[in-house]
């Protein structure tokens, strides 16, 4: 796996601009001597590949655009940007400074190549499930759809994430399936198989939005909210330790690993969900907003 660590900083300059690509551990001496133009700043971490998550901090009231997605930085001068599983090669960066000035490059995005698997003997009702599961499986939807719809006003993500759970990763982010020939939908977690009963701890704080025991698809469900809608899922857990509004600290257990739900052994399910993307969470491992600071 390609896991590319870079630090983005933009400084403006009256009207013209100068972009710098950094390495995530080299100085940043631009940022500390910035004093009176710190205002018109973007600093951003996170790798520019497809899949990844990128956490900007600007002034706030600062419009970041990234392609077709665009954010403004909140009264914690807070940003995220998300790119797609499929993204274009290119795509152009700006950040409009609520005090004045503008910056502007082209961005390369760096593409990356996805396993594809073939399992073959999954049971019918796995799947196609079964038209008596019809209802549950729509309810189950809204229920899901309406806890994506939170946006804490925290920000958990600030601190950094760290590993959900000890284990082997047994599926990654980007593959696809197919099962007894059919395409299924790209996988977007990323798989830690362990024992049932193995903890599962929140990778960074967040509120909880959804705690369920039993999930059709997913079995023990439970996500976080890491702030602005910035979501994790843990999906087949055994076991769920917490309840919808609970505040969780980086660390906190949340679960046990299980296999609940369709699950073809006991593993922990991790994903991450921004607006309507799914982004990698071995890519979200790598980002250091605490080197924003
Ligand atoms: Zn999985």
């Amino acid at each position: 796996m390609m896991i590319l660590a870079a630090l983005l900083m933009l400084q403006t300059q009256g009207a013209d601009p100068i972009a710098d690509v950094l390495s995530a551990d080299s100085e940043f001496p631009l940022a500390a001597e910035a004093g009176a133009v710190i205002a018109a700043e973007l600093n951003c971490t996170g790798p520019y590949i497809e899949g990844a998550a990128i956490i900007c901090r600007a002034e706030p009231g600062t419009l970041v655009t990234l392609g077709d997605q665009s954010g403004t930085a909140d009264n914690e001068v807070w940003v995220i940007l998300g790119i797609n599983r499929d993204s274009e090669e290119e795509m152009t960066l700006t950040a409009e400074f609520s005090s004045g000035g503008m910056i502007r490059q082209v961005q390369a995005i760096e593409q990356r190549e996805y396993n594809i698997q073939r399992v073959d003997g999954v049971p019918p009702q796995t799947v196609n499930p079964p038209e008596e599961a019809l209802a549950l499986i729509r309810e189950q939807s809204r229920i899901k759809a309406a806890a994506y719809t939170s946006r804490w006003d925290g920000a958990g993500f600030a601190g950094g994430f760290i590993a959900p759970a000890e284990g082997i990763i047994s599926g990654v982010y980007g593959s696809q399936r197919y099962y007894n020939g059919e395409p299924r939908r790209p996988h977007y977690g990323l798989d830690y198989a362990n024992d049932a009963g193995t903890p599962v701890h929140a990778p960074a704080a967040g509120i909880v939005t959804l705690a369920h025991p039993d999930m059709y698809y997913e079995g023990g469900l439970i996500f976080i909210d890491h702030g602005q809608g910035f979501t994790s899922a843990f999906l087949h857990l055994g076991a769920v330790h917490v309840a919808a509004g609970d505040v969780v600290e980086q660390g906190e257990l949340i679960g046990e690993i299980g296999s609940g739900g369709r699950a073809t052994g006991a593993h922990l399910d991790w994903r991450i969900k921004w607006r309507n993307r799914y982004i990698d969470p071995a890519l979200v491992l790598t980002l250091d907003p605490a080197s924003l600071r």
